[in-house]
């Protein structure tokens, strides 16, 4: 097969079904097509070729490419073409893979449902009046419907688990420093990740592999070796010890998704792995924690968008405090606005200690819980959503439902640690996801227990 095939045969089916699904903002056709071309050439003139060779891939839009817009889902920079490649981006260049566009989210990531976007609608391929999740519903969607084989998403509260689980794909969220940041528009830098979105275990590992390590250009970003991730799928799971929080099955999920747990449980159990509930005990206070630091987080990072650095800029203003404001109305939507107010509120002097250094010293004993369960256990499994994906409108009224979406997920950015969600089952016709948590940058045990599972 010529890239030049693989290539034509992604933009073919975006023709057919992407007016339905909505998965892409913009298209990079003509660089993609050229790009095909000339990898296509260098085949019989070279013997080593990178670890995506050929692969079409989708970039979640708060991921910057140079020259290509950039959007982050939000009129604010409807119009923005980056001067640089995020360090991901060069990284999928050296693998040789083919960026065949970017790809709708919720505006700068925040969102359970894509519905945040300021630009597109993007539905769920399994039933296109539901939501895909989000806020990298469109990276999911994308390869759920065939559109592309690779995308990437992030992940800063579940954005990449939760939108794979209503899609029926795999989503990884790599340990906080796997993957750089740079050139990720900042939503909440200390929870911020980027991670692989795939049709299967395999093929994620792949990604993860051409994405990974340090990089000079992210103090965050962790200089600890990167092991081969391909080599873990081994298909072994014998004597693995997997922990269940009882957190994870009670009250508010479905009773569908906790059956599909239970018989994933089995299946693995079968296969000489061994499981026993334990207790997250501060999991209950993960979502205050969590809508707390990456609101204070969100208001500091989002005050570069004041019309005279990037993107939109108001027309009607008087004078310099007039257009801040004005372009900040008119760039935001609703629920960025709602972030950058919790956000502020909760960082002023006069609060700061009842919520932010509050919300920092629950998010400690978050994170020790997990440390306490990985002392004893390999890997901590459960749902990745309490429910399959809600119809779209169904929920847009109701930030607080709209926020236990990710009940589930959270307490994994908050600890660092990675997790995956895996295919696990259908409720009425709609996938759902299995969750397997590792310890901090232990993802290879992670992809041997979903690789086993799948
Ligand atoms: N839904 C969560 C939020 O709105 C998580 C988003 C994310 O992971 N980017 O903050």
């Amino acid at each position: 097969v010529r890239v030049e095939e693989l290539v034509n045969e992604s933009y073919k089916r975006i023709g057919e079904v992407d007016e339905k699904v909505g998965a892409f903002l913009t298209l990079d056709k003509e660089k993609a097509h050229a790009y095909a071309k000339e990898l296509d050439e260098a085949i019989g003139t070279k013997d080593e070729f990178g670890l995506l060779f050929g692969m079409p891939i989708g970039v979640k839009d708060n991921i910057v490419t140079k020259g290509l817009r950039t959007t982050c889902g939000s009129k604010m920079l409807d119009n923005f073409n980056p001067i640089y490649d995020a360090t991901v981006v060069e990284r999928l260049r050296a693998a040789e893979s083919v960026t065949i566009g970017k790809i709708n989210m919720d505006e700068f990531a925040m969102g359970s449902s894509n519905e945040n976007s300021a630009l597109k609608v993007t539905r769920n391929p399994w039933d296109l009046d539901r939501v895909p999740g989000g806020s990298s519903g469109g990276s999911a969607a994308a390869v759920a419907a065939g559109e592309v084989p690779f995308a990437l998403g992030s992940d800063t509260g579940g954005s990449i688990r939760q939108p794979a689980a209503f899609c029926g794909v795999v989503g990884l969220k790599p340990t906080y420093g796997r993957v750089s940041r740079y050139g990720l528009v900042a939503f909440a830098s200390s929870l911020d990740q980027i991670g692989p979105i795939t049709r299967n275990v395999e093929d994620n590992a792949f990604l993860l592999q051409a994405i990974s390590g340090v990089d000079k250009m992210d103090a965050t970003s962790a200089n600890v070796e990167v092991p081969d991730f391909l080599s873990s799928l081994t298909g072994d799971v014998k004597g693995l010890k997997i922990a269940v929080p009882k957190e994870y099955l009670a009250e508010g999920v479905n009773e569908e998704v906790r059956q599909s747990v239970l018989d994933a449980l089995k299946v693995l159990e079968a296969q000489g792995a061994t499981w026993e509930e334990v207790s997250l005990p501060h999991s209950k206070y993960a979502l205050a924690t969590y809508y707390l630091l990456s609101s204070s987080e969100a208001s500091a990072n989002l005050a570069r968008f004041d019309g005279v650095r990037y993107g939109h800029r108001t027309d009607n203003a008087e004078n310099l405090i007039e257009m801040y404001k004005q372009t900040r109305s008119e760039g935001f939507g609703d629920e960025v606005k709602r972030r950058i107010m919790l956000g502020t509120f909760a960082l002023s002097s006069g609060y700061y200690d009842a919520y932010y250094k509050k919300a920092q010293q629950v998010r400690t004993l978050i994170k020790k819980d997990f440390e306490d369960v990985f002392e004893k256990y390999d890997v901590i499994v459960g749902p990745t959503t309490p429910t399959p994906a809600f119809k779209i409108g169904e929920n847009v009224n109701d930030p607080l439902t709209m926020y236990a979406n990710d009940i589930l997920t959270i307490p994994v950015n908050l600890a660092g640690v990675p997790g995956i969600s895996v295919p696990c089952g259908f409720s009425n016709g709609l996938p759902l996801g299995l969750q397997i948590i590792g310890k901090h940058f232990d993802e290879s045990t992670v992809y041997r227990v979903a690789h086993a599972f799948e």
